[in-house]
């Protein structure tokens, strides 16, 4: 197992529902640690780029109209597994089809609006922290 980083982000209806310090102790209670963070309103630019790969899907302006809708906590989180580890805490994109326990399972409302990203895999991990995080804004633990 490697010590990894991941791009985790509360999306604008976990903020919005004050569930950023629920959803952060379930990361540290399961063994990640918050290595950078920031809370803001993501740009168009900065949501359509990040969603690129889906821009051909039927959802596309409704996830770029929901991710800009208002602010998110962009967090770097880092520890044993990071990327896989994150992908089990939050539980199937359709929180109708996640786990008991999952992060979507307890507090996602729909498919779309499903409270947290987690990035998929150590390559688009290390693509989507520098989309967002510059060097000096992630600290090691
Ligand atoms: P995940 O976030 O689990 O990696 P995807 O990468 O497939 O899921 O999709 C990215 C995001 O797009 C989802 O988290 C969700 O917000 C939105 N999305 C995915 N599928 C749909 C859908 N069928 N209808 C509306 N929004 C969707
Ligand atoms: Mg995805």
């Amino acid at each position: 197992m490697a010590n990894e980083r991941t791009l985790s982000i509360i999306k604008p209806d976990g903020v919005k529902r004050n569930l950023i310090g629920r959803i952060i102790g379930h990361f540290e209670e399961n063994g990640l640690r918050v290595a950078g963070a920031q809370m803001r309103l993501m740009s168009r630019h900065e949501a359509e780029g990040f969603y690129a790969v889906h821009k051909e899907r039927p959802f596309f302006g409704e996830l770029i109209e929901f991710m800009t809708s208002g602010p998110v906590l962009l967090m770097v989180l880092e520890g044993e597994n990071a990327v896989a580890k994150n992908r089990e805490l939050m539980g199937a994109t359709n929180p109708a089809d996640a786990a008991e326990g999952t992060i979507r399972k307890m507090y996602a409302q729909s498919i779309g609006e499903n409270t947290v990203h987690g990035s998929d895999s150590v390559e688009n991990a290390a693509i989507e922290v520098n989309w967002f995080f510059k060097g000096n804004e992630v600290y090691n633990g």
